[in-house]
């Protein structure tokens, strides 16, 4: 794309200006790992979707993605992610014994995405190449659930695909505890915010709770935000299975990501 046709998208409506980045140059993708509590290695890494440094009028996910959602347009920025993924992946494999790497690869898909229609289709014909990694899909619901039975009904049929899925800052938004006996789930994932308040009584009776519940319901537990070792140490004594954050470590390029991948990967 010519370089005045980019800088004139920051001159349009959002939706358009979301639609032309995706079938233009792209959405660009960082990655944040995510570290286990018992041995202090790689235990998956999350994929997370950043405004194109060569478009103009850069936005923070936290803008962009919710106008994606109002414009109807989650599902085909989760899958121009998801798409972006698999190449990269398979880049790295091509470069490191990556493909055979236990540990999932998350993507964050909108509660709108897995209520749509032809989303677990082009899902389907997406994951038809092989080899591909094991895949998470982080369920975030900054978009809301108006029709629960056709999001259980694709999320089953992605568990069929061997796809996991992980609710996403659970009872922020409109994740509740219902979602954990409707839905296949296998992950919770607690909100930065609560980790935040870890450096009180009730933050931590609070979270304490939280992966209670989820070990019981026999799920895996990662908290996300984590700044220092404080959290760290509260969390690992909660039970936590996996933790994410700056303390631990940023999201990271493509590059610094498989470089990550290769030093902290269990042996
Ligand atoms: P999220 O999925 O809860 O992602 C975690 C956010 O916390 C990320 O912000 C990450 O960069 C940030 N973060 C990581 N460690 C720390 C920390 O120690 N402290 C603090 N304060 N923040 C930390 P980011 O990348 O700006 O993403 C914001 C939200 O946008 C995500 O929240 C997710 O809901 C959404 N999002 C991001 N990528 C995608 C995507 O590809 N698809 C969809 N549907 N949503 C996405
Ligand atoms: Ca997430
Ligand atoms: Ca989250
Ligand atoms: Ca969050």
């Amino acid at each position: 794309m010519p370089e005045c046709a980019i800088s004139e998208l920051g001159k349009i409506d959002p939706a358009t200006r979301i639609r032309d980045v995706i079938r233009s140059v792209g959405f660009d993708l960082v990655f944040q790992p995510k570290v286990a509590f018992s041995h202090g290695k790689l235990g998956g890494i999350e994929v997370l979707v950043r405004w194109p440094e060569v478009v103009a009028g850069r936005q923070a996910p936290d803008q962009f993605v919710p106008l994606a959602e109002q414009h109807g347009l989650a599902p085909m920025l989760d899958l121009h992610v998801l798409e972006r993924t698999l190449r990269t992946w398979r880049s790295w494999s091509a470069l490191t014994r990556l493909c055979w790497s236990p540990f999932p690869i998350s993507v964050n898909v909108s509660a709108m995405s897995v209520q749509d229609e032809d989303f677990l289709r082009s899902v389907t014909w997406l994951l038809a190449e092989s080899p591909r990694p094991k895949l998470m899909f982080e369920l975030t619901e900054t978009a809301p659930f108006h029709n629960p039975l056709a999001a259980a009904q694709t999320l089953e049929a992605l568990s069929g695909h061997g796809i996991q899925v992980s609710l996403d800052d659970f009872c922020t938004g409109f994740n509740n505890h219902e979602r954990l006996d409707t839905l296949p789930v296998a992950e919770l994932k607690i909100d930065r915010e609560d980790t935040a308040k870890l450096d009180t009584i009730a933050g931590i009776r609070h979270v304490g709770q939280m992966i209670e519940q989820a070990k019981a319901a026999g799920l895996t537990v990662t908290a996300e935000g984590i700044e220092c070792r404080d959290q760290w140490k509260t969390l690992r004594t909660l039970g936590c299975d996996y933790g994410q954050g700056y303390w631990l470590c940023p999201p990271l390029s493509a590059s610094d990501a498989v470089e990550f991948v290769q030093d902290y990967t269990p042996s």
